[in-house]
């Protein structure tokens, strides 16, 4: 097998429980929001779709 250490990285065993407890310390946090490669999808597609949800629960949040 041949590791290519420059490729494009993946998550490590423990990612989920990882990012359980990053979301767990922002439930007391209210208005801070944290959407990236880590949290669901590395594609681009996955970070510009979390992009756009993320932005419409910002926007519902100041207008209810
Ligand atoms: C070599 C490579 C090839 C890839 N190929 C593909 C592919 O073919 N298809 C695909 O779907 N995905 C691909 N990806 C994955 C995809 O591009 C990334 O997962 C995605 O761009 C990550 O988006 P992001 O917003 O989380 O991070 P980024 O796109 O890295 O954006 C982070 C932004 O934050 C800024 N920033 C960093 N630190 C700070 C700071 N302290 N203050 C202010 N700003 C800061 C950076 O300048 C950057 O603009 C590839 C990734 C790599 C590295």
């Amino acid at each position: 097998m041949h590791l290519w250490s420059r490729a494009i990285h993946q998550y490590n065993l423990g990612h989920n429980s990882k990012l359980e407890r990053i979301n767990n310390g922002l439930k007391s946090l209210p208005g801070l929001y944290l959407r990236s490669n880590y949290t669901g999808g590395i594609a681009l597609g996955d970070c510009v779709r979390r992009g756009t949800e993320v932005a419409t629960e910002i926007y519902q949040g100041l207008h209810t």
